[in-house]
């Protein structure tokens, strides 16, 4: 007997038959949840919640519940109360889904809401109502309208969240009917393919990161050379299949390196000689664009679903510490400040303050991805007008990031990426592999956690203390970054 098909699995059967197979045949294949992924699913909790709220007087369906038969037995004796039920189940033609909120439409229909914690309806959503209106088709429900339910970019909090402003709904019926006739048979596909003995054979290509970055990467992207084709920058043509499908794995095999544009010339020079790239004039002319006092700067920012404070919006970048070191003279000490908010205020105004007190009024301000602390800056000021000096400080600001993205310079163990993460380690030799916060989104989801939970003491200190240790070596590695292109152009 095949088993049923979920409505994850549906997906990641239309993305991949091996990734499929591999889910039913092979669980153990399969990383664990990590923190990352465990945040995007509590905030996809979250915004679940809030939806329902919207629905209220509603009944919740086989909650805590996995199996599937107990919480189909309880959806049917539940259709008859004529109530909003959140994730009802339903089972059809070998697939099975709970829907995030089947609502009461007249005597005997129902309207399906979809909930998603994204700003826009995306085309994986429609497949996903698509497969969800076949089952409830199937199982005898008339559905009047489909619906997605998702987070309104333009909503500004002011005290407690709002979810009628939070969230806007979207009318996808049309959409979604349209796609209605490919269902049948994608899911008898699909089934054929969860009961095939072995496993399927798929090359990799595009479909492992769209839509969805798959769990399975590091395993069969395994095979690929220490410097493979997969790296070329911003490889819109897709050239690295084409490689891959005549067998060319390597940077250092590319026999045409011609065909390819200046900067991934410079991956496949890099590749072969094993030496680094260095355009001396080019660096000069950057370096010259310093001036002192000099200030390494960089910020974290929270982004979150449900705005964490008044007079941000959802996914706002709001900063909530910085580092800044400081240099007054060329070849001086320099000196450290650092600010990172405590509590749950608004951290704005006081990250603003002490920014003000320690960033030199005169001088460069060098950051890396000036458009995002740029931009950053220019918000703060914003939400703070008695601040609007901080609107000026992108006049300032160097980017770092330029000679790395115009591969002045470039070493092939960047593999192919030009983020200070890729780079520090190929420069210099040091990296963020001994913190025990070493991105910027294991920053932010550990200050929620140290400010919007209530931890114990002692855990909520070491990730403050982890937290200046991260944001510190930010600001460490652009000295040091300039320190080896001053040291590379010196002659
Ligand atoms: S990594 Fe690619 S080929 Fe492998 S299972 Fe995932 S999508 Fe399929």
């Amino acid at each position: 007997m095949p088993r049923s098909i979920s409505k994850t699995s549906f997906l990641a059967g239309y993305q991949c038959h091996k990734l499929l197979w591999k889910k039913f045949n092979d669980p153990d294949a399969f990383p664990g949840i990590d923190p990352a992924k465990q945040a995007i699913f509590n905030q996809g909790h979250a915004i679940g919640e809030l939806a329902k709220s919207l629905y209220p007087g509603g009944v919740e369906v086989g909650k805590d519940v996995v199996a599937y038969q107990p919480v189909l037995e309880e959806t049917i004796a539940l259709l008859q109360r004529r109530v909003p039920l959140y994730e009802p189940a339903f089972a059809f033609e070998g697939g099975y889904a709970r829907i995030d909120i089947l609502v009461p439409d007249g005597d005997e229909a129902w309207r399906l809401v979809e909930v998603k914690s994204g700003t826009r309806v995306k085309d994986e959503n429609l497949l996903d109502v698509a497969f969800q209106l076949h089952l409830c088709r199937g199982a005898g429900l008339t559905i009047t309208r489909c619906s997605l339910m998702h987070v309104n970019r333009d909503y500004v909090r002011q005290g407690e969240i709002d979810p009628s402003l939070l969230l806007t709904e979207e009318d996808i019926t049309e959409q979604v009917t349209g796609l209605l006739s490919k269902i049948p048979a994608r899911l008898a596909e699909l089934s054929a393919v969860t009961t095939r003995k072995s496993c399927p054979t798929v090359e990799i290509g595009a479909h492992c990161s769209k839509p969805y970055s798959c769990d399975l990467k590091s395993q069969c992207w395994a095979f690929l050379p220490e410097y493979p084709v997969t790296n070329l920058y911003r490889d819109t043509q897709g050239r690295k299949w084409e490689f891959l499908e005549s067998g060319i794995h390597s940077l250092a095999e590319v026999p045409d390196p011609e065909i390819l544009n200046a900067k991934q010339q410079v991956q496949v020079e890099t590749a072969v000689s094993s030496s680094p790239h260095v355009a001396t004039t080019a660096l000069k002319n950057f370096l010259k664009e310093i001036e002192w006092p000099l200030a390494y700067f960089d910020i974290e920012t929270t982004s979150t679903a449900v705005p964490l404070y008044d007079r941000t919006r959802p996914y706002q970048q709001t900063p909530f510490q910085f580092s800044l070191h400081v240099q007054e003279t060329k070849g001086g000490p320099i000196t450290h400040h650092e600010f990172l908010a405590s509590g749950r205020d608004d951290p704005r105004p006081q990250f603003l303050e002490r920014l003000h007190s320690w960033l030199p009024t005169t001088g460069s301000v060098v950051v890396y991805n000036a458009s995002f602390e740029n931009r950053c800056l220019r918000d703060c000021a914003a939400a703070c007008p008695e601040h609007a000096w901080a609107a000026k400080v992108p006049d300032r600001t160097v980017d770092l990031l330029i000679p790395f993205r115009n591969f002045s310079f470039h070493h092939r163990d960047q593999h192919g990426s030009c983020s200070i993460k890729s780079v520090l380690p190929a420069v210099t030799g040091t990296g963020y592999s001994h913190l025990a916060i070493q991105d910027g989104n294991a920053a932010a989801r550990s200050f929620t956690t140290a400010e919007f939970t209530d931890l114990p003491a002692a855990e909520r200190d070491q990730i403050r203390h982890d937290l200046l240790a991260y944001c510190k070596l930010d600001t460490q590695a652009m000295i040091d970054l300039v320190d080896a292109l001053q040291a590379l152009t010196a002659s």
